[in-house]
């Protein structure tokens, strides 16, 4: 089996078999008096725990496991070594632009002034960080040709939500909050959860047939009771939408606004500005788009931008500059949505994605746009023989491939996906988007070499050989994991999550 060299070592036998290396032995080696670093003993008053806490005061101590600090390390170390990552190798976890995180970034987040600044701080004392936000605000409007900004969302659901109450309450300042919003079935399911949670009735918008959306079908559908069309561009297909402009039109005529869901950004940043098509409000994922970390729950950020007229609904505070100069947040905004999230966001996600930014200039940032799309259009050549394109118009960032030719042998895309493990990559986004049948999302980013991309393509052809000559091999993947299938409806409905003594 070729397994890529520059992915991960799971299966190749170099890491050292301990006898102990199996899921629980954390709970299993404890014994009693065993313990770690202590606390020295208290040498000042103590205050009464049992009066201050109540009735959740502990009188025994909770059931643990005790270990000392080297077994503790050497387990956590050792799962961390189970684990996948992108510095591991290709992450093509298709809508979720796995890029690699450049170190510089966190130089930058760690130094003193940033990493340490609290959030109660007063401002006189904090312009430093302010001006890094503002200067993060103002780079963030240039690359989307918005107006006006939030950093305060905290992913990128969180700011789809954060930019329909802005759509909702500006609507309600003209005295009609409307009833509903358009989404196209192509779209992330946050968007309609958003919608939804934001009081609107979600209406399908059906796809074309190039996977993009039929004007006439838009303008039947949009009405007096449309508050918003939320789209993705380029959409989860891939595809950009090249009438987008017209979109902006139907939307408008009708007084309805047009969202943009950002989070597929990594294919128009340096190319093209949503501003400039006739947006009036969208999201951005810099934990997708602006290279800072991914996944594990966190932190993220989702700022939201818009145009100039949803300004005032902005959630407080909102960064302005005196006349003296002096940045402070401003808290006195009467048609404010409010707080989305305490204080001002994940600020270290902001340095980060400033870094980045800086680091990689305009031009820079317009070569990671191409480069981004050329590996999607590479990956998509280099497979397009063997697996099939249920939509042939050209790919932007991501390349949906779809199982029909492997489903017609009894192997899905989700067999598919976790045959890749075996060769030493994450599976790429398995049945989304749904409009696809058996979607197979392929999403390298700009991050991958030749090399990684190539190992990649041999892995694709391999494992498509595979589902001719020995199809239950691809079925029963993965065999290389500690863990191979798990029943997924049992880990569904009935979870064990914690360990009980
Ligand atoms: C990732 C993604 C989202 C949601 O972003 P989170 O940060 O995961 O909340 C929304 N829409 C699209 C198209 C996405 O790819």
């Amino acid at each position: 089996m070729a397994t890529n060299p520059l992915s991960n070592t799971q299966g190749t036998g170099k890491v050292r078999q301990h006898p102990t290396q199996n899921e629980a032995l954390l709970f299993e080696i404890s014994a009693p008096g065993k313990h770690a670093y202590m606390l020295p003993p208290l040498d000042v008053p103590s205050v009464d725990a049992a009066a201050l806490l109540g009735d959740t005061y502990r009188m025994q101590s909770a059931a643990l496991p005790e270990l000392s600090e080297v077994e503790i390390v050497r387990h956590f170390t050792r799962l961390s070594t189970w684990n996948y990552a992108i510095d591991l190798g290709m992450y093509p976890l298709g809508s979720c632009t796995m890029k690699y995180n450049p170190r510089v970034n966190e130089v930058v987040a760690r130094t003193e002034g940033l990493a340490e600044a609290h959030p109660y701080r007063p401002e006189s004392l904090a312009q430093g960080a302010l001006e890094v936000i503002d200067l993060l605000q103002r780079c963030l409007l240039e690359i989307t040709g918005m107006d006006a900004i939030t950093l305060q969302p905290a992913a990128g659901a969180h700011g789809e939500l954060t930019g329909i109450m802005l759509a909702r309450a500006w609507h309600e300042s003209r005295g009609n909050a409307r009833k509903k919003v358009i989404i196209p079935d192509s779209a992330h399911g946050t968007n309609p959860a958003t919608a939804a949670t934001c009081g609107y009735t979600v209406e399908n918008l059906k796809s074309n047939a190039e996977g993009g959306i039929d004007l006439e079908a838009l303008a039947r559908q949009v009405d007096e009771q449309t508050a918003a069309l939320m789209l993705t561009n380029p959409s989860t297909l891939g595809v950009f939408e090249s009438q987008v402009g017209k979109i902006a039109e139907i939307l408008h005529a009708k007084g309805a606004l047009f969202y943009m869901d950002g989070a597929n950004m990594n294919a128009l940043v340096g190319k093209t500005r949503p501003g400039d098509f006739g947006v009036d409000v969208m999201h951005l994922n810099l934990h997708k788009t602006f290279s800072t970390p991914h996944g594990g729950g966190g932190p993220g950020s989702g700022p939201v931008a818009c145009k100039k007229f949803l300004e005032p609904f902005l959630p407080i505070p909102v960064l302005v500059q005196d006349k003296n100069g002096a940045k402070r947040w401003q808290y006195d905004r009467p048609q404010s949505i409010g707080r989305v999230r305490s204080f001002y966001g994940n600020a270290g996600v902001f340095f980060r994605a400033l870094a980045y930014i800086l680091a990689n200039g305009p031009d820079g940032l317009r070569q990671t746009t191409e480069d981004a799309v050329l590996n999607a259009n590479y990956l998509r050549k280099k497979l397009e023989d063997l697996y099939e394109l249920p939509y042939k118009t050209a790919s932007m960032h991501e390349a949906v491939f779809s199982d029909k030719r492997q489903a017609a042998r009894g192997v899905k895309t989700g067999d598919i996906a976790k045959r890749l493990i075996d060769y030493g990559f994450h599976p790429y986004t398995v049945s989304f988007p749904l409009i696809v049948h058996g979607a197979m999302m392929i999403e390298p980013t700009e991050s991958e070499p030749l090399e990684e991309l190539d190992a990649f393509v041999a892995a694709m052809r391999a494992i498509a050989r595979e589902v001719e000559e020995t199809p239950e091999l691809v079925k029963t993947a993965p065999h290389s994991t500690r863990i191979s299938r798990l029943d997924e409806v049992q880990a569904a409905r009935k979870p064990i999550l914690r360990w009980k003594p």
